[in-house]
């Protein structure tokens, strides 16, 4: 595995080695089938063995109850569910009130408003989206129809560290840059959405996780593909799945819980972003965080050096010692070290190394 780098890409981004020497060693012959899952039937027994595990892991390193909540693997991204969230859950006459915290909480909202009423709770947008609201900040309509959030911010590297409180009213959540990789109780959640390709496994494929009762609300005249409803019902077997990174995204399940499941991985998360963040706040004089400290995010840290120029050096360098994908998005600019589930300590101590080298030379 020598020719493997240092991949901070901030999505698709890193998977394990040792879910890849997995997908490697059965890439001809799943368990004795004489095809790659690729080629297998999305109706054989086998295929239906691979999405039931990875529904029932998925509930298990969640620490859901499988009697409550129902997982579903869907196609179209993340940004599908932008759209499908108020074609199911906003019926006319409600509103749904949207928490501001970054770009893809934008898109989200501006998606829901071409379906019905909502109402922006709080915006972080004023101060360069640099910090999550705090309870004060937030002002619900009075009866929403749920509340929606964005529990990390991939392009702003700022997170959620406590959530808002909701009562009654559900709360859903765009996890696809930090779900499962921290200790939180899902159980706060009515829906929780996330893109596999940050932190699941490879990108084409989406995982829903919604408490069932909340689909006695699904209109019935909405197109089938579209409808939560028709995806529960089928187990995620309406139309072909797509079926490969299902797969994938079972085997890093299966790489998680072998692990010592969520905390574990919350542990040696932490631990990567503390590396990081200690070189950021040391040498505060050359690199400037985005995100208030209170707000950052273990997921995506995103940083400026003091000039343009600088940064390219940085990026230049890092790349000629392996590291990878630490360009920062344009909207922020400067460097982003994006931190998944398996993003490797290892690689979290060649950064923070060259960082702190980098700025004996340069600072
Ligand atoms: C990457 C990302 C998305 C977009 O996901 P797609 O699967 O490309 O649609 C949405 N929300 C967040 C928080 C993301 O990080």
């Amino acid at each position: 595995m020598s020719n493997r780098v240092h991949n901070f890409n901030p999505g698709p981004a890193a998977l394990p080695d040792e879910v890849l020497e997995k997908v490697q060693d059965e890439l001809f012959d799943y368990q004795g089938t004489g095809m790659s899952v690729m080629e297998l039937s999305h109706r054989s027994s086998h295929f239906e063995e691979i999405i039931s595990s990875a529904e029932s892991l998925m509930l298990e390193v969640c620490n859901l109850d499988p009697g409550e909540y129902q997982v579903l693997f869907l196609q179209g991204g993340a940004s599908l569910q932008f759209s499908m969230l108020p074609l199911n859950f906003l019926p006319e006459g409600n509103i749904a009130d949207y928490i501001i915290t970054g770009s893809f909480a934008q898109k989200s909202l501006k998606e829901a408003q071409k379906i019905g009423k909502t109402h922006i709770a709080a915006s972080t947008e004023d101060g360069g989206f640099c910090s999550i609201p705090t309870p004060e900040e937030i002002t619900h309509s009075s009866s929403p129809a749920y509340v929606h959030i964005t529990s990390n911010n991939t392009i702003f590297g700022t997170q959620w560290q406590s959530y808002p409180e909701t009562g009654d009213t559900p709360l859903i959540a765009d996890m696809s840059s930090d779900i499962l990789s921290r200790h939180i109780d899902m159980s706060k959640f009515s829906l929780v959405y996330a893109g596999a390709q940050k932190n699941l496994g490879p990108a084409g494929v989406t995982a829903v996780i919604l408490k069932k009762e909340l689909l006695e609300r699904v209109p019935d005249n909405l197109p089938d593909m579209l409808s939560y409803k028709t995806h529960a019902e089928a187990g995620s077997l309406h139309n072909t799945p797509s079926c490969f990174p299902v797969y994938v995204l079972k085997l890093m399940l299966e790489w998680i819980k072998n692990r010592g499941g969520i905390k574990e991985q919350e542990n040696i998360n932490r631990q990567k972003a503390d590396m990081i963040y200690q070189v950021i706040d040391d040498n505060k004089e050359f690199y400037r965080g985005h995100a208030r400290k209170e707000d950052r995010s273990i997921m995506n840290i995103t940083f400026r050096l003091p000039d343009e120029k600088l940064e390219k050096t940085f990026l230049e360098e890092a790349q000629k010692e392996g590291m990878t994908g630490l360009k920062g998005h344009r909207s922020v600019g400067g460097i982003r070290a994006s931190l998944y589930n398996a993003v490797t300590l290892k690689s979290c101590e060649t950064l923070a190394s060259f960082m702190q080298e980098f700025c004996r030379r340069k600072g």
